[in-house]
């Protein structure tokens, strides 16, 4: 999709001024772009609709650079057709116990997204139970108790011989008497909605008081996602949506149709298929995204959550004024590990993220025995030749080379690759000095 897109922008950024018929030319195409992608038809005509409207109005006259304006308003559209806000799982107010039912289709990420999320919840200070609910699935309670001690999260279980009903009533009675302030109920999926799935979820809701319906979609399916929302949202009735694998969705269809089709918000998104992968849902971020910016703000984030606030600033300033040097660069690389790994973070850098539909296929082993390569490279350099790679003259990348251990010929190739990435850093400072909302990106 955002390939597409960015076509139709940068045609019309290479024009001067535009003419409605331009707009109209430019609309077509994003259109198009949209329904390729597999975003909901009603919502493509309405978004298109929205678009025109705007652009083709005051805005347009008001001597602002049109193709500029158009690429405003699109994004900001789009911002608005995935509900503006983040939304957040509304929890029972002080210690009351709050009730979050998983729903959704067979693999869709329903047991993996519950022991996600209590991982989320227990960093808040609350006590979790996750609840083994999916009785049909060979190995799922082993599944959800293994996620669960991964997680250091108990899990409530009475094996694969009672009813969910009962589990979930009796997981109840345990979680009152043990002070839980969270109860995340995994249930089982079909391939497809079924009459019977959907009688057993109605069945939990009508003995077990369930004060937050959550639905777990597999972005990957595109329209299909959206169908499935809107069934389970008129049959039992959801609160909002958790979509899975948008790691692997190169189009954001159902990302962008969710929300307009079944009013209901998206919660989270999951990134992959470690249990820290989970991310909060950010319209604006998703729309940058889709419009193939890449992430930075979300990269940031997740650096944020893994090393100290401290350093995490120091780096993001160091990013806004464009002083990345050896020295971070070492930091970011001892830090990827723990932040997921190769694939994660590139999937966030702008051109190699999802929109741009060609996630690179990394040998993890290799790319990991190049870092430390690397790494022994910017060991051998002096603090001032980290901080300043201008100084990085022949002879001192000789005594690097001898120093690390390497060829000169390594050296040199790890300094231009420095060089392009310091390029490319330059080549966003709109999203770096704009900051935070995603209106601000062009
Ligand atoms: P369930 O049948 O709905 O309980 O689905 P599972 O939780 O068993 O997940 C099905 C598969 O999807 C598993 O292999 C998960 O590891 C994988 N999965 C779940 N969420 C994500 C995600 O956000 N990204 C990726 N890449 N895989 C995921
Ligand atoms: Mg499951």
């Amino acid at each position: 999709l955002s390939e597409k897109l960015q076509n139709v922008f940068k045609n019309l950024r290479s024009k001067g001024r535009l003419t409605e018929a331009d707009v109209k030319t430019a609309l077509k195409e994003v259109k198009m772009a949209l329904l390729e992608a597999d975003v909901n038809f009603k919502v493509v005509k309405q978004f298109v609709k929205d678009v025109e409207e705007r652009a083709v109005g005051q805005d347009v006259m008001n001597g602002l650079n049109p193709g500029q304006m158009v690429i405003k308003i699109v994004n900001e559209e789009m911002v608005k057709l995935m509900g503006s806000e983040t939304a957040e799982i509304t929890l029972q107010p002080g210690k009351a116990v709050t009730v979050i039912m998983m729903t959704g289709l067979q693999g869709a990420g329903k047991t993996t997204t519950a022991a996600k999320l209590a991982g989320k919840f227990k960093q808040k200070g609350k006590k979790v139970l996750l609840v083994a609910g999916d009785v049909y699935r060979p190995a799922a309670i082993e599944q959800l108790q293994i996620n669960g001690q991964k997680q250091g999260v108990e899990v409530f279980s009475m094996g694969d011989k009672n009813s969910p009903v009962n589990i979930a009533k009796a997981a109840m009675e345990h979680a009152a008497k043990n002070d839980f302030n969270i109860v995340i109920i995994d249930t089982a999926g079909r391939l497809h909605i079924d009459e019977d799935m959907m009688a057993e979820l109605i069945q939990i809701k009508e003995n077990v008081t369930v004060h937050q319906t959550v639905l777990v979609v597999d972005a990957m399916t595109g329209q299909d996602a959206v169908n499935v929302a809107k069934t389970f949202d008129e049959r039992i009735g959801i609160d909002g949506v958790i979509l899975t694998k948008l790691d692997g969705d190169t189009r954001g269809g159902a990302a962008l149709s969710i929300r307009a089709v079944t009013g209901k918000p998206i919660f989270y998104a999951g990134m992959g298929e470690k249990l820290s992968d989970l991310e909060q849902f950010y319209p604006d971020r998703m729309a940058s995204r889709i419009l193939g910016m890449g992430d930075v703000l979300t990269l940031i984030e997740k650096a944020q959550e893994d090393f100290d606030e401290e350093r995490a600033k120091k780096i993001e300033q160091k990013m806004r004024k464009n002083e990345f040097d050896f020295e971070m660069y070492l930091e970011s690389m001892s830090q990827m590990k723990k932040m997921g790994g190769l694939s994660s973070i590139l999937g966030m850098m702008p051109g190699l993220g999802m929109g741009a539909g060609k996630m690179p296929d990394i040998d993890e082993a290799a790319a990991e025995k190049s870092l430390s390569r690397t790494e022994a490279i910017i060991y051998s350099m002096t603090p001032e030749e980290r901080q300043n790679p201008s100084l990085l003259n022949p002879s001192r990348k000789r005594r690097i080379a001898v120093g690390a251990g390497v060829d000169i010929a390594e050296v040199n190739r790890l300094v231009k690759q420095f060089e392009q990435m310091k390029k490319m850093m330059k080549q966003m400072p709109g999203m770096m000095k704009k900051g935070r909302r995603g209106g601000g990106m062009f």
